[in-house]
């Protein structure tokens, strides 16, 4: 109610049906309570006594009886009630309205006849149960009345509303506005094939019915965040020219128990209505949830929202041809039940990009900015490994803008570099006022990396080495390999684990003593060391057991439920295991640097100066010609 007079949102200038609901509220009102005080009568009720004695006197013209309630017209008007105390002349009437005492008036009749009244009878009007009704509810109906008008103001008069909560969210997006196609995808190939086959159908489900094609009614797409998954669901309804019905899975997760499970049913109903359509369910996860995982129970208003996705799914005539589409990024964690043949049975997997596909996703996007010549997408996408495509996006924007900043007409390498670091490693810290000691320290840290990663022959090749600091590091050596890998060697993962441990190395060497600025080196090395035993069965100890769970990221819920498969003594040869690796690290690396101390010096030397060196030249300084091919050893790898 604040908001009468005050603040007005968009939707309530139009006021359009809000004001209309409210005067004919007021005017519903206004009516019944004219009704319930008169008796639903105009004219004047009089006394019963008077009623007879205007009959005796034969001033009644006629009567109309309807059960106990007389209605009449008089001869000559009458008075009816007091004189008005000013004295003005009282107004008569012609008509009037009496009743009939409840016992009868046995005598009425004949004196009626008697006096010529001509007499009309009717069936008595049982309005009994009808004003019972109206009195019982007419307050509810007013206090409901205000209710939903204070709603509707709440809501911004428009089409939401407290009676609109349970109505689809979807976003109905009709044929003509999908313009997104298959064009607009880069790379994803294999996922586009598997696609083809639904939009041949959507275009034309006759003519594969009449061939006797069954078409998959649910299509799971699983991949990374970032993937083009949401994108490639819109492509199939550009490329089919058929309405498009997207609903994020947390958009069912709204106020009020029972909301969920109506939104899906009215999603499935608009759909069918103007079939063939798509229904695409974004983040699945996010309601398709395995049931009874979650902690501390179940969450009610999630399994409601998912069973009535099940029997919507379970619900479809052979002939209705809506395509349900979904997307996840943790197939993982999804409800058996949603995967069972007739339901999301068909799982179309949309991998990180390869290299080749990063650079088609990258020209896509490099379509509408000016490139500088100096520009070579090729090495942007041989050093973006594991970006995904929303990535990669996200770093030619950044150059953009980097560019923008600095007045440049086109986006020029360095932009790019500095937005790949940006996107990679945080933006830079300027102003951080570091002692010389600390920045020899990083330095030296950094040189450290630098140097193993150069040295030990299957690390990743060494691109750059920086000591300059930012959100997430002082300094930062990186390294990119020459193309995506899928499998990998056990003396590769010992190289990288060496790597890892430079840092630490050169800093206890030079300094004598441990610093902090190691803590994330080793967090990473214990990690994968882990991984390393427990996953991938690369000890010497436990060289044919995997006893870690499946990798990545674990749901909550099932992290905890889930118990250590091994016994307490296993437990404690795999972290004996895993000192080991990491202690024969450590050693490798040391003796790296070691070996090369005035080299160390050098490095740190141009490191301070200059504040990002390029691999090659540390590979300069130290004198080694390039870093052995792996071509041959990754083949058979
Ligand atoms: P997902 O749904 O898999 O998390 P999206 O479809 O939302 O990913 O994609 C995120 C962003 O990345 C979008 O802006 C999209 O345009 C871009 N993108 C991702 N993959 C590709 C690709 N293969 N081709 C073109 N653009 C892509
Ligand atoms: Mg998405
Ligand atoms: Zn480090």
């Amino acid at each position: 109610m604040a908001d009468f007079k005050g603040r007005k949102t968009p939707g309530q200038q139009a006021a359009g049906p809000g004001g209309f609901w409210r005067i004919v509220l007021i005017i519903l009102a206004a009516w019944l309570a004219m009704n319930l005080l008169t008796g639903g009568r105009n004219e004047p009720l009089i006394d019963y006594t008077m009623f007879l004695n205007q009959v005796e006197r034969g001033n009644v013209e006629s009567v109309t009886l309807e059960g106990r309630e007389v209605t009449g017209v008089f001869k000559e008007p009458v008075q009816i009630g007091d004189a008005p105390a000013n004295g003005a002349k009282p107004a008569k009437n012609e008509r009037f309205t009496t009743h009939v005492p409840d016992f009868g008036d046995d005598d009425l009749l004949s004196t009626l006849r008697e006096q010529g009244v001509s007499v009309k009878t009717l069936p008595a009007r049982d309005r009994g149960w009808f004003w019972y009704l109206v009195i019982s509810f007419l307050p509810l109906l007013l206090i409901g009345g205000l209710i939903y008008m204070q709603y509707r103001r709440m809501q911004g008069g428009g089409g939401g509303g407290m009676f609109n909560i349970g109505k689809s969210k979807a976003r109905r997006a009709e044929p003509e506005k999908q313009k997104t196609t298959f064009d607009d995808v880069a790379g994803a190939k294999g996922p586009k094939k598997e696609l083809e086959e639904i939009i041949n159908f959507l275009k034309d489900p006759s003519a594969v019915r009449k061939l006797g094609g069954e078409v998959p009614r649910g299509m799971l797409l699983v991949g990374p965040p970032g993937t083009g998954k949401t994108l490639l669901a819109r492509a199939v309804a550009g490329e089919a020219g058929v309405p498009f019905y997207h609903i994020s899975g947390s958009d069912f997760m709204e106020m009020f128990v029972g909301v969920g499970a109506s939104r899906v049913r009215d999603l499935f109903k608009e759909a069918k209505k103007n079939a063939p359509s798509i229904v695409f369910i974004d983040e699945l996860d996010s309601i398709g949830r395995r049931r009874g995982a979650g902690l501390g129970g179940g969450h009610d208003e999630r399994e409601q929202t998912l069973n009535q996705l099940l029997s919507e799914l379970d619900g479809f005539e052979p002939n209705e041809d809506v395509i349900v589409m979904s997307a996840t990024n943790r197939p993982d964690i999804l409800d058996p039940a949603l995967l069972r043949p007739g339901r999301f049975d068909r799982r179309v997997s949309v991998p990180m990009p390869s290299v080749d596909e990063r650079e088609e996703i990258l020209d896509i996007y490099v379509r509408n900015k000016p490139l500088a010549d100096d520009v070579d997408l090729r090495r942007l996408a041989s050093s973006t490994p594991g970006f995904s495509g929303a990535d990669l996006e996200n770093i030619l924007n950044e150059a953009a803008l980097l560019a923008a900043r600095a007045e440049r007409e086109e986006i020029a390498n360095k932009d790019i570099e500095n937005a790949r670091d940006k996107v990679m490693m945080g933006l830079q810290r300027h102003g951080l006022t570091m002692t010389e000691e600390e920045k020899r320290i990083v330095a030296f840290h950094e040189a450290g990396h630098a140097m193993t990663a150069a040295l030990l022959p299957r690390a990743d090749p060494l691109h750059k080495v920086s000591v300059i600091p930012r959100a997430q590091s002082m300094g930062v050596t990186q390294q990119f390999p020459e193309r995506d890998r899928y499998i990998y060697r056990k003396e590769y993962m010992l190289d990288r684990l060496a790597v890892m441990m430079g840092g630490r190395a050169s800093e206890m060497l030079v300094f004598g003593t441990a610093t902090s600025g190691a803590g994330n080196d080793l967090q990473q090395a214990f990690k994968l060391a882990r991984r390393m035993v427990l996953s991938w069965g690369m000890s010497e100890k436990f060289a044919h057991m995997a006893m870690g769970g499946p990798e990545g990221q674990v749901f909550l819920g099932e992290e905890i439920a889930s118990r250590r498969e091994y016994s307490d003594q296993t437990a404690t040869e795999v972290d004996l295991e895993v000192k080991s690796l990491l202690d024969e690290a450590y050693q490798r690396a040391r003796e790296c640097i070691e070996d090369h101390r005035e080299e160390l010096d050098k490095i740190v030397e141009e490191l301070l100066d200059q504040e990002e060196i390029p691999g090659k030249r540390v590979l300069d300084i130290l004198g080694v010609e390039k870093q052995p091919p792996k071509e041959a050893e990754r083949q058979d790898a």
